[in-house]
């Protein structure tokens, strides 16, 4: 069937083959029982790119990802491409990948589901029914401001220097993103930044109050200062819709928040860019977890990050709420009934491969959709 959803799928690595072969029967489920179809192309990325082309991505691919409406990353990276140098590591593919697209809004959902609330690091009644997204800043700040670098000093020591930047139209595009998410959810956001001792800071509130005032006065905006939310990340995180924060502030605060949730092949994330001419928003989906030598080529890995990478994928990049809704359930059904790969496995219970827990979430689709 013919279909104007343009995907790029990029296994990578490891277990990004395996978590994305699981990604392909959903397609394809989609293909035949939901009529909802995609236009899937695959490439190359990581170590697999360097075997064949000598590098971490190539031109063509690149093309393609540029012109996809989305594009599904698995993981790269490995022991056999460690020795590389810095500019040919398969980690350099991921990274041409949200430089070239302009990936700005990285949105890391924290999600816990009721059947692995035992294996949060939090107490059950803390984290049952946890549903909150950070969004974070991904192309300004501190990770890029100018001046860095480190010096020698007239006396012999070194100085070491970052500096952190923010403008105007960088905050304000991503409060944009984040008080358009909160309409899609709980209609909440908190604002996070350190306004009492960075200038940044005092900015960063300023824009996202007034883009608020202008464009957004239906969604609730609470202002918190960064190490509150820490704080608050792990005494009450159900108190929290969605979280927008900086790119340093959002790489503390999203790793706590993972930890909420107890597993890393649970973890999905997306990464958008701004709008074009028709809204048409640039968007890379990915598992938060890597390639993961050590289980590679087993067929134990947790493919449930990356299918619910591509539940977001429905829901953001293709407007599929239903979809991405069904999917979703599915993957919580799966787990109620106690079927889980062996990352998280309780005590006792016997693990299921990677194509097992495919199979079983198809078996769902097929129940939720009859
Ligand atoms: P990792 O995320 O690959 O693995 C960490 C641990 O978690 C391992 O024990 C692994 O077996 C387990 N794990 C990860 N995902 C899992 C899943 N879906 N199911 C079951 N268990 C899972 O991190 P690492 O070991 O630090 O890195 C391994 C390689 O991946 C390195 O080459 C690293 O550079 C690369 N990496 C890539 C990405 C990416 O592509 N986005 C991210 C992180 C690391």
């Amino acid at each position: 069937m013919a279909s104007n959803r343009k995907l790029l799928v990029l296994p990578g690595d490891g277990i990004g083959v395996e978590v994305m072969r699981q990604v392909h029967r959903v397609v394809d489920w989609f293909d035949k029982r939901r009529t909802v179809s995609f236009d899937v192309k695959e490439g190359l990325v990581g170590g697999a790119a360097i075997d064949k082309h000598g590098w971490p991505i190539d031109d063509a691919t690149m093309d393609v990802a540029m012109n996809s409406d989305a594009t599904l990353f698995g993981a790269v990276g490995g022991p056999k491409w460690d020795g590389l140098p810095f500019e040919k590591k398969p980690e350099r593919g991921l990274l041409r990948l949200r430089k070239d697209m302009d990936l700005f809004a990285n949105l890391r959902p924290a999600l816990v589901f009721d059947a692995l609330a035992d294996a949060s690091s939090l107490k059950r009644e803390l984290v049952s029914g946890l549903d909150i997204l950070i969004l974070r800043e991904l192309t300004g700040g501190v990770y890029f401001g100018e001046p860095r670098g480190v010096s020698t000093l007239p006396d012999g020591q070194k100085k070491a220097v970052d500096t952190q930047v923010y403008t105007t139209s960088e905050i304000q595009r991503i409060a944009r993103v984040a008080f358009e998410l909160a309409r899609k959810r709980g209609n909440k956001v908190h604002s996070v930044e350190k306004s009492n001792v960075m200038h940044t800071g005092v900015l960063w509130r300023e824009v996202v109050t007034a883009t608020h005032k202008a464009e957004f006065a239906d969604v609730k905006l609470e202002h918190m200062l960064a190490d509150n939310c820490n704080m608050q990340l792990v005494r009450n995180p159900k108190q929290f819709d969605v979280i927008v924060t900086d790119n340093l502030f959002g790489d503390m605060l999203s790793d706590c928040a993972a930890m909420l949730t107890g597993s890393l092949g649970m973890l999905p994330s997306a990464s958008l860019g701004a709008p074009d001419a028709t809204g048409r928003r640039k968007a890379l989906y990915e598992p938060v977890h890597g390639s993961a030598p050590d289980i590679a080529g087993k067929d134990m890995a947790n493919p449930m990050a990356t299918l619910l990478s591509f539940a977001m994928m429905l829901r953001y990049s293709f407007d599929l709420p239903a979809d991405a809704d069904l999917v979703e359930q599915a993957a919580k059904n799966v787990l109620a009934k106690g079927i889980r790969t062996r990352d998280i496995a309780m005590p006792g219970e016997t693990p299921v491969s990677t194509t097992q827990m495919g199979d079983a979430l198809l078996a769902e689709l097929d129940k939720l959709a009859a």
